[in-house]
């Protein structure tokens, strides 16, 4: 939520704005997830804000505010997990300084412990016949160098705190960061991870000229599964789904949930005729399962994915690419489901 947003939220106004969030929600037929109701409080409360105009955009456009719309704003705009990111960038590189410092000490430690010994093994070269004057300031020295090499210490020890309680807040940061980019429900990474790495993976295959082929699958007739089994026993069949992806999904691969019941799987490396390979083996794999209700052990029969995969072409964007391979799901869908289409090997205008 964006600073000053919070800053209205514990105003007066608090409740009123939220009241009318959850009505324009209402109105728009906006399901009220914490996360729709955050992106609509900056709708209602500060219209000017990026998401008040994004949300506006597509009111004006009659565009429906689905799960996946929600996502995407919330990566763009919600300042939350991007800042994660910036604090990791800004921990790094306090971290780098404190070693710089803690070396430069642990070298000026080192350096006046070799002056304070060439000290003491001046003083102890100096006989009884080394007139008094000099014997005392070689002492004196000695003193001082000391002191300082005691000073050193206690420095050091204070730097040696303050690293560790920075790589404390570093791997602290790097936890919330890696939480902002799973899906609590399945592990896998969510959208706004999906969205990174496809960047770059694209700017890769760039660079390397190998394939990359994306790939996407959605669960059939999911909602007359949840009609019939309930929310509960669906979500333990999204993470069903999403387990066999995992272990498909190893790195360079990513397997993410990109939506609901929907999920992609990134593989860069390799061409669409290897990609169906690896997608009609996960699809049989998903469709050969008999499932059963873990909480009673009651047959639930077998659910099915439908597949679409884009080999991604010379120079294509992005966007084009992920259009390319939902048209595929959907020509998949529409041929009786079940099924992995490669998608037309033609570059999306409209994307
Ligand atoms: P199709 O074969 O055309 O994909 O049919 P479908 O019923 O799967 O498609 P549709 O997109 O109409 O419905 C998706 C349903 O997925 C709607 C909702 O009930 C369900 N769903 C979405 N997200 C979740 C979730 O997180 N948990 C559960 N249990 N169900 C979800
Ligand atoms: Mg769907
Ligand atoms: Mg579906």
């Amino acid at each position: 939520m964006s600073a000053d947003l919070e800053v209205l939220l514990r105003g007066p106004k608090a409740s009123g704005l939220a009241r009318k969030a959850l009505d324009a929600m209402e109105n728009n037929c906006v399901w009220p997830t914490p996360l729709n109701f955050e992106l609509w409080l900056h709708y209602v409360a500060a219209k000017e804000s990026p998401v008040g105009k994004a949300i506006a955009r597509m009111l004006e456009a009659g565009e429906p505010f689905t799960d996946s719309a929600a996502e995407t704003l919330a990566a763009q705009h919600l300042p939350r997990v991007r800042l994660n990111g910036e604090l990791l960038t800004a921990g790094n590189a306090l971290s780098k300084e404190l070693d710089t410092v803690s070396r430069a000490i642990e070298s000026a430690r080192e350096s006046s412990e070799a002056y304070g010994e060439q000290l003491a093994s001046a003083n102890q070269s100096l006989d009884d016949t080394a007139p008094p004057a000099i014997k005392a300031m070689v002492e004196t020295l000695a003193n001082a160098t000391q002191r300082v090499q005691r000073e050193n210490k206690t420095l050091e020890d204070k730097l040696a705190d303050t690293t560790a309680e920075v790589t404390r807040l570093r791997e602290h940061l790097e936890m919330v960061r890696r939480d902002a980019m799973t899906d609590g429900l399945t592990n896998l990474a969510n959208r706004k991870a999906f969205d990174e790495a496809l960047e770059r993976a694209v700017d890769a295959a760039d660079v390397s000229g190998e394939p990359l082929t994306l790939a996407v699958l959605d669960i059939d007739h999911f909602k007359t599964f949840n009609d019939s089994w309930g929310h509960q026993t669906g979500d333990q069949v999204i993470r069903f789904v999403a387990g066999v992806l995992a272990r498909a999904g190893g790195s360079p691969r990513t397997a993410a949930r990109y939506g609901g019941e929907e999920f992609a799987l990134i593989l860069p490396g390799v061409d669409a005729v290897a990609a169906m390979a690896i997608l009609e083996e996960i699809r049989e794999e998903v469709g050969s399962r008999m499932l059963k209700r873990r909480s009673t052990q009651q047959d639930l029969g077998a659910v099915t994915v439908s597949v679409g995969l884009a080999e991604r072409l010379a120079g294509e964007p992005q966007s084009s690419l992920i259009e390319r391979a939902d048209a595929a799901l959907y020509a998949s869908k529409r041929a009786g489901r079940n099924r992995t289409t490669n998608a037309e090997k033609r570059i999306s205008a409209a994307a």
